[in-house]
């Protein structure tokens, strides 16, 4: 057998080494607390789990459903978009559901790029965009987002020679793994931006329902011209905690919209249709849930934030997404300090350089552990701090 030179390609898994450590560890019945996934722990509302029970019995949703979606789920979605952000989309033309967003972010690339052209790709960011341009045939061109810089991209410094091959643009507020957020002066920067070089931008806003301190994150959408240039891609995931259902979509330009979904129409047969009736629920329905998940994400923020701090790590606080990105100590690597926190006090992190080569020297803390797990792994932390202070 001869695998393609896309697979050959695939960038290795960066976290073998962690994970044999701590497979070694739970052999020798060691108790590992692990914040290193980002999957919500809450379970799904009970009243989106209702209406898919529900559905699930109906035999109008036992068979294919088509690519692009229902219509009252579209519709659902295009109301959610004007309630929330004040932003108009076409229900027929402008929003296209998925198999949960990786799944879209992962095609689009099918539609922008062939081989030879380039992508401009967040460093650290999800892994998605980069290897969904690899499968394209394309290359990606890192933008690092540094601390100074509030981790947004430096659009004016790109090279003209790597602009004139750049088809696509991709960004990510609120972010992961760092946690910063966007304002609405950057996402009219990039709309200026994406026009001057022809460029069609993705932004990945998985995390806009997910804030603090009532904070409201904003969609690129919002951004005038937004549509003009480029999609978004957003996910009942992290929102309303379903992310094993599966289901997300990208809204935004009617043409990017179109080619995504003729994409998907010759290698899916869309989403279970009671998993989509479960959506238009989640955005129909009472939308307290939103809230009661953001305080209690907000207090374990608090709580290990103060105990990063103690143990002697920078970190910015978030005032969205699900994560804590903290700077090690310097001298240090991402992969040092990981090894440290597992040996010493317990705790699985995820190492920064595992999101790009500007990771490197942070790790990433998760906020999805069960409250009495994440307050174990908080305590095992300020315990190390206290050791490591007074060896
Ligand atoms: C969780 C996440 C997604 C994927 O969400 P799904 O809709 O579950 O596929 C996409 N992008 C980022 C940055 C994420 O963290």
């Amino acid at each position: 057998m001869d695998f393609s030179k896309r697979i050959e390609k695939l960038p290795p898994y960066l976290f073998v080494q962690i994970s044999r450590k701590i497979a070694e560890k739970k052999a020798r019945g060691e108790d590992v607390i692990s914040f290193g996934i980002g999957d919500p722990d809450i379970p799904t509302p009970a009243h989106i789990i209702e209406r898919l029970n529900e559905a699930s019995r109906d035999p109008a949703n036992h068979r294919y459903p088509e690519t692009e979606g229902l219509p009252e789920l579209r519709k659902a979605i295009a109301e959610w978009y004007s309630r929330r952000f004040d932003v108009t989309l076409n229900p027929d033309k402008e929003v296209l559901p998925l198999i949960g967003s990786k799944e879209g972010i992962g095609h689009i690339a099918l539609c922008f790029i062939d081989p030879g052209d380039v992508a401009l790709v967040p460093d650290p960011a999800y892994p998605v965009y980069a290897v969904g341009t690899l499968f394209a045939g394309g290359e990606s061109y890192y933008l690092p987002l540094n601390e100074e810089n509030g981790f947004l991209p430096d659009l004016d410094h790109i090279p003209h020679s790597v602009l004139h091959k750049a088809r696509v643009l991709w960004i990510n507020y609120p972010n992961n793994p760092t946690g910063a957020v966007a304002g609405i002066d950057f996402f009219e920067k990039v709309v200026f931006f994406a026009r001057k070089h022809n460029l069609c931008v993705c932004h990945d806003g998985p995390y806009s329902e997910v804030a603090f301190d009532g904070y409201k994150p904003h969609s690129f959408m919002q951004a005038p011209g937004a549509k003009e240039v480029g999609v978004e891609f957003h996910s009942f995931s992290k929102s309303y905690n379903m992310t094993g259902w599966r289901i997300g979509m990208a809204v935004g330009n009617e043409r990017a919209v179109n080619a995504l979904m003729r994409v998907k129409s010759n290698l899916d047969s869309g989403i279970p249709q009671a998993i989509q009736q479960a959506a238009i629920a989640a955005l129909k329905g009472p939308q307290d849930c939103v809230a009661e998940h953001n305080a209690i994400y907000q207090r374990r923020r608090d709580a290990l934030l103060g105990a990063v701090r103690k143990a002697g790590l920078q970190a910015m606080t978030p005032r969205a997404s699900l994560y804590v990105w903290a700077r090690v100590p310097r001298g240090q690597t991402s992969a040092d300090y990981t090894s440290r926190l597992l040996d010493e006090a317990g705790i699985v992190v995820t190492p920064g350089n595992g999101y790009g080569q500007a990771g490197e020297g942070y790790i990433r803390f998760s906020l999805t552990l069960a409250d009495d797990r994440f307050a174990e792994g908080v305590k095992r932390l300020l315990a190390y701090a206290e050791r490591s202070k007074n060896p």
